[in-house]
């Protein structure tokens, strides 16, 4: 049986008179940048996430690095993120002029580990990039602790974990700000790309703002160097219809997740573990495997698709030979690269597919 990495059908069949509707509803209007759709979708996403101010913008990557220049972070400043992330985590740092400071992860929930963090705070440091990785929240109180013992900003990357809970909280409503990427195959995704940044303060709300709009405040006045990020319409219009099915969206993936927690029975598969105190959304489901390329071999043969977070971690990617950090000085990174694999997770799979995927894990060996 072919099972998909990942399949938007299900949930596509499900919205589709939603979205055509909305299409309709934005198309009759004429109206495409900075409307009515904008507005209502900040306004129910902000709600969502129970935080103030939501605004909306291109991308997850300029989400994160306008928040950043909001927060007057730029050259010459230094910002810790975790060493196992996806790229945009760092390059949002460096298109500010900081530098991005790797801080190793827990290679069991592959996490930024928390206790390595004050060892790389230096006084330059200027804020603390907690990434939500896969879909399951970091250790909020112990990294807001930190960050208030040493004057630091603290920027959560939701990238991956949009309704994710950390102490009955929503992610996104922790730090000074935080930045959501709605690509399409996000837990919720637009129809192209999107974006936006939640904060409580209206200082950093109104810069985000201004700077995804070319720094402009009022029309034709500019008063930062700004961008053009913005949300459109029509994505505020699809975005709205699919959150009104976010937790569905979520509690489906938590019972394939619990699924495959319970039932993948393989000594040379090693399952993620969800820490106490917190509610994960499976964004991807990653295991670890010593054969990790055989397996995935053996899974793709099957005809079951499979996908690696991330092969090359970012600190051995070319664009950041600069760094001069050397293969070997963050070997826990380096080792969830090499033993890494994401296994089919997406909204609405069926029982067959999520047992056929079982199946072929337990019989590896
Ligand atoms: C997807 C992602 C981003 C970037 O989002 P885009 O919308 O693709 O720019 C940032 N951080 C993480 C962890 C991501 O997974």
């Amino acid at each position: 049986m072919k099972v998909p990495f990942v399949s938007f059908k299900p949930l596509e069949s499900e919205l589709d008179k939603q979205i055509r509707d909305a299409f309709e509803r934005v198309y009759s209007r004429s109206w495409y940048i900075d409307g009515e759709e904008d507005k209502q979708f900040e306004k129910l996403f902000a709600d969502y996430c129970g935080i103030k101010y939501c605004v909306g913008c291109g991308n997850g990557l300029d989400a994160l690095m306008l928040s950043l220049r909001a927060m007057g972070i730029g050259d010459g400043d230094e910002v810790i993120v975790p060493s196992n992330t996806y790229i945009a985590t760092a390059l949002a740092v460096t298109y500010t002029g900081a530098t991005p400071v790797f801080v190793e992860p827990e290679i069991s929930t592959f996490n930024i580990d928390v206790s390595r963090i004050e060892e790389e705070i230096s006084d330059i440091t200027k804020a603390i990039i907690p990434v939500h990785l896969y879909g399951q929240p970091c250790d909020m109180d112990e990294i807001l602790r930190i960050a208030k013992k040493h004057g630091l900003k603290v920027l959560e990357d939701c990238a991956q974990a949009h309704g994710a809970q950390y102490k009955g909280k929503r992610v996104g409503s922790f730090g000074d700000a935080a930045g959501f990427s709605f690509y399409p195959g996000k837990n919720l995704g637009a129809l192209g790309d999107a974006g936006a940044v939640t904060t409580n303060n209206i200082d950093v709300a109104d810069m985000v703002r201004a700077l995804g709009n070319y720094g402009s405040d009022y029309k034709y006045h500019h008063i930062y160097k700004g961008y053009n990020s913005r949300l459109d319409e029509l994505q505020a219009a699809f975005l709205a219809e699919k959150l009104s099915i976010m937790d569905k969206i979520n509690e489906d993936r938590q019972r394939t997740a619990d699924r495959y927690l319970k039932e993948i029975r393989n000594p040379n598969v090693i399952l993620p573990t969800v820490k106490e105190d917190r509610t994960h959304v499976w964004h991807i489901f990653a295991i670890r495997c010593e054969h990790r390329d055989e397996l995935e071999k053996f899974l793709n043969d099957k005809g079951i698709g499979t996908n690696k977070h991330y092969p090359i971690p970012m600190h051995l990617q070319k664009c950041y030979k600069d760094l001069g950090i050397k293969e070997g000085e963050l070997p826990i990174a380096e080792e969830i690269s090499r033993t890494e694999l994401s296994i089919p997770m997406y909204y609405g799979m069926k029982k067959d597919e999520i047992e056929a995927v079982i199946d072929a894990i337990n019989s590896f060996c």
